[in-house]
């Protein structure tokens, strides 16, 4: 048995000096400080804080097939250098592309030892694979992602309103969520017809281009298959706060949606991109400042459930840094390593706790991917997995810090509050000082309707 102690132990709505008592991976469970049992080994935090490690629904890993742009050793690196102990993997980018069983297969097998978090799998929707839905629930993903607009990459087709009703009923079958990236295609097209001639370095180019109206519009239309279909619809990435008054709405309804946002929407702002400045492309865009600090009300409120990064990374040549297109440039941005400090740095100051960072982070990712039973909470039979979170101490960005496979980021020198001084995976150290201690021991969390056979 081990104990973790400290004087701020983020733990069943509260924060208070505790114990945590672990026998093998899983807490066996909280008490106060001074019922350690006696020859225990025990190592005590101090003031630094002890939360349950945080869960990642939204990232790009791109393994198999696009390893360069990332990939399951230094994504899942990033991970524990920032407090992440389990990610949720997107299907697309990776090639295959997780859209059918097959894909899932050659993704665990590109996983195999190389990972220093616990992870699992989305499977993709997409305009022809309705028939693998139910197969890859049976497989062990955790539920399903699709595009209401072009993906980015070809092999990850989007779908039509039509095309998602044919896939729905097989959704629903399945119990899981599907994550919708909702941008609606007519409202960019005719944006971008207007802007043929436009100066695509300036970044209020990328902005018309993709305005409000299209992630308003698609959000709008998934709310009211939701009504029909009944089912549990995730949005991804929510950039315009255009659209929460529409989904407290249908919060008031009971209908079964969630809502995240990610760091670059919470912390960017469009007014300070610069010309050229391409490594803040993302879609939807990063809007203003009035938009952000709606988004910030929508997070005390809970109009908007979770935190994800959307980790999406991309060689760098690929965020055209010479030419500064907005257009041409990759859409994407990569945080793992960094998304806590950001959130806390913005979060502290709005007068937002750590048990707020727990359960947008932590509890409510867990939640999404239907682990939280075992991840997203120190209590007592959760895996033992935690971030050992130093609040008050800042630190300057730089590449040093990032432990992705290409060290660019809009953040570098920025100053953020937050130091994370360790990681635990299930009662294992993965990250402390700058190092990564031991071998890669995170292994997939697969879903519960996993096929025995
Ligand atoms: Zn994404």
């Amino acid at each position: 048995m081990q104990a973790f102690l400290s004087q701020r132990v983020v733990t069943a709505g509260a924060i208070r000096p505790a114990a945590i008592l672990v026998e093998g991976e899983q807490i066996r469970s909280v008490v106060p400080p001074s019922q350690v049992p006696a020859g225990v080994e025990a190592q005590d935090f101090g003031e630094a804080a002890i939360l349950p490690g945080l869960v990642d629904s939204h990232v790009h890993i791109n393994d198999p097939g696009r390893a360069d742009w990332e990939g399951f050793e230094t994504a899942t690196r990033a991970a524990a250098a920032g407090g992440y102990t389990m990610l949720v993997d997107m299907p697309l980018n990776c090639v295959p592309a997780t859209t059918s069983v097959a894909g899932l297969e050659q993704k665990r097998a590109a996983a195999h030892g190389r990972c220093r978090v616990d992870w699992a799998a989305w499977g993709g929707v997409v305009h022809d694979n309705q028939h693998e839905i139910v197969p890859l629930a049976a497989a062990g993903v955790r539920g399903f992602k699709c595009f209401l607009v072009p993906s980015g990459v070809d092999s990850f087709t989007m779908v039509t309103e039509q095309q998602l009703k044919a896939a729905l009923p097989y959704v629903v079958q399945t119990g899981l969520p599907l994550l919708v990236h909702a941008e609606l295609p007519a409202p960019l097209d005719q944006a971008n017809e207007a802007l043929q001639q436009a100066d695509w370095r300036d970044y209020k180019t990328y902005l018309q281009s993709r305005p409000d109206e299209a992630e308003l519009s698609a959000i709008r239309l998934l709310l009211s298959l939701c009504r029909q279909y009944k089912f549990r619809l995730h949005l991804v990435h929510l950039s315009t706060s255009r659209a929460l008054s529409d989904l407290s709405a249908a919060r008031s309804q009971a209908l079964p949606v969630t809502v995240e946002t990610c760091p670059h929407y919470l912390h960017l702002a469009s007014e300070a991109i610069e010309h050229g400045a391409t490594i803040n492309k993302c879609a939807p865009p990063i809007r203003n400042r009035q938009n952000r600090e709606q988004l910030w009300q929508a997070m005390k409120d809970g109009t908007i459930d979770l935190i994800a990064t959307d980790h999406s990374p991309c060689p760098p040549e690929m965020k055209r840094p010479d030419e500064g297109s907005f257009k041409t440039a990759w859409g994407g941005i990569a945080s793992l390593s960094l998304a806590l400090p950001l959130i806390w740095t913005e979060a502290s100051l709005r007068g937002f706790s750590l048990l707020d960072i727990a359960r947008w982070m932590a509890e409510g990712p867990a939640r999404l991917a239907g682990c939280h039973d075992r991840k997203g909470r120190v209590a007592a039979g959760y895996d033992a997995d935690f971030v050992i979170l130093d609040p008050e101490s800042e630190f300057l960005v730089n590449r040093k810090r990032l432990h992705y496979r290409h060290p660019v980021s809009p953040y570098l020198g920025e100053k953020l509050r937050g130091v994370v001084k360790a990681t635990y995976v299930r009662g294992k150290l993965v990250f402390a000082d700058d190092d990564f201690p031991g071998i890669p021991r995170g292994r997939e969390v697969p879903g519960r309707l996993v096929n025995p056979s």
